[in-house]
């Protein structure tokens, strides 16, 4: 009976664990692979669930760290990729690490060992009509289907690279150095001529900071990756590399700006912080997209004054990175609303890292099969991290900036009656991991079912 079967795009983080879930369940699975004969610049082997760069699963400790509760989910969900990244775990402090090519190996042969997977080594190019399909082809979707989609969600819906600012936690601005205000107090509401938050630098501030970035150690484009991208989003870097005042009169003008604290004082330069979601926890720092390495973003960005302190919900980035304007093109069941036969899951929906990817092919693998058996499951709650994640980038996310991202605590619901800032994080973070427990374990309990009927 075709009508029961899934059919899965993408064996790779997401569609393994949405093909292990959706045939755990009970359904018939077909999972579409390209590779090997169709390959990527960044997967070398034929093998589902292929870790392309680092072989971390990120922090496992479920208590204190927004990934790590993301994990605890996955197991208590049955999730293959948490099985096979524990029986394949090396050393590594308190992250989860693992043995990759035996990870990924293992995972290949239990998916093909499965009685209701089948195993399709084929590209596919169009967007299918008819049946259940989840596409999960990631961050580097093979062209004919990118172009496919695009035909479907139109140019502006599906982006190519991300070009991401980091982006700050809200309680770790200082502000009694930054204030709010839109460039000439523009907007019609006092919310939204209050929309920004600036953080002012003197001619002694902005100089050292150019000479910061200029020296902070990059990232290197891998070969191929940089076609197209230049045009809208240069690195800060390498607009401070085109000469010392470029930034001051691009995305550091101080034009427009008092500075509430000092208004006689106009600033040399002015950084802008935007805010990054519904709730106003995140603010992404504006035009900072940077090739900067981790360590050396972290340093640079605190010599902005009232970022001293900042925690960095995640840093800057610029990839090569196909993926969805998830919240204008998919419903709350991860649906293309243009045609719901589709799902998506995966890096493509604009979430990012391993965990996250293989989270939103577990959920989009147990909506598919809901719908498959005639069922509707409530909502996830959002105030559990697979929940949290789907929210942003269904709905909670600026549609009009929105970019990858990674899942932290940010995204959560708060939990109220306790102290903000840095001082009450240790006890605030445990009470969302532990909200989040109770709801996800509340949730699996009321959307178990019969298996699929043969
Ligand atoms: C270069 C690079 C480095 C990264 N490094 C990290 C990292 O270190 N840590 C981290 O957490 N995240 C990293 N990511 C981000 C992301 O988490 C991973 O890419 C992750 O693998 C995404 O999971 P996914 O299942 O969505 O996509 P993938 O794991 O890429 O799986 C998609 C699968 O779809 C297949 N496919 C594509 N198009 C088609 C088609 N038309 N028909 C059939 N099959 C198709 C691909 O071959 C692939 O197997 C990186 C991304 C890139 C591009």
């Amino acid at each position: 009976m075709t009508d029961m079967t899934l059919n899965i795009v993408g064996g790779g983080l997401a569609g393994s664990e949405a093909a292990w879930q959706a045939a755990e369940a009970g359904c018939r699975v077909v999972l579409h692979e390209m590779r090997p004969a169709v390959g990527t610049f960044a997967h070398r082997t034929g093998d589902f669930a292929e870790m392309v760069c680092s072989n971390s699963f990120r922090s496992d400790d479920d208590e204190q760290n927004a990934v790590g509760l993301l994990h605890w989910e996955m197991r208590a969900a049955g999730g293959l990729i948490m099985e096979m990244a524990a029986r394949h775990r090396l050393p590594a402090g308190g992250a989860l690490a693992v043995d990759r090519d035996a990870f990924s190996a293992a995972i290949t042969e239990r998916l093909r060992a499965h009685p209701r997977i089948e195993t399709v080594a084929a590209e596919i190019k169009e967007l299918p009509r008819d049946g259940h399909w989840i596409i999960a082809t990631g961050p580097l979707t093979s062209g004919a289907l990118a172009e496919a989609i695009r035909a479907e969600t139109g140019a502006e819906a599906l982006a190519f690279f991300d070009a991401i600012a980091p982006i700050v936690y809200a309680d770790t601005i200082d502000m009694s150095v930054a204030w709010e205000q839109s460039r000439y107090d523009k907007g019609e509401t006092e919310a939204e001529q209050r929309a920004y938050i600036n953080c002012p630098m003197t001619r002694d501030d902005y100089e050292a900071f150019v000479d910061a970035l200029l020296a902070a150690d990059k990232t290197e484009f891998h070969e191929g990756e940089t076609a197209g991208y230049f045009d809208g989003c240069l690195p800060i870097e390498v607009m401070a590399e085109r000469g010392r005042e470029t930034l001051r009169h691009g995305p550091m003008k101080p034009r427009g700006l008092t500075n509430a604290h000092a208004p006689e004082v106009k600033p040399h330069a002015v950084v802008q912080l935007r805010r990054d979601n519904a709730l106003g926890t995140l603010y992404n720092i504006v035009g900072f997209q940077t090739k900067m390495k981790y360590g050396a973003q972290a340093e640079v960005f605190r010599m902005i004054p009232g970022l001293s302190e900042a925690k960095f919900a995640r840093l800057g980035g610029i990839h090569r990175n196909t993926f969805l304007n998830s919240p204008t093109l998919l419903d709350e069941q991860m649906r293309l609303k243009s045609r719901p036969n589709i799902r998506f899951a995966g890096q493509i929906t604009g979430v990012e890292g391993y965990v996250e990817s293989a989270a939103m092919g577990l959920l989009a693998a147990r909506l598919s099969v809901a719908e498959i058996t005639g069922r509707s499951l409530p909502p996830v709650p959002p105030t559990t991290a697979t929940g949290a994640l789907v929210t942003h980038i269904t709905g909670g996310a600026d549609a009009k900036t929105f970019q990858p991202m990674n899942v932290n605590f940010g995204l959560f619901p708060p939990v109220s009656g306790l102290k903000s800032g840095r001082r009450g994080r240790t006890d605030r973070y445990r009470a969302y991991t532990d909200r989040a427990k109770v709801d996800w374990q509340a949730w699996l309990a009321a959307t178990a079912a019969a298996p699929v009927p043969a």
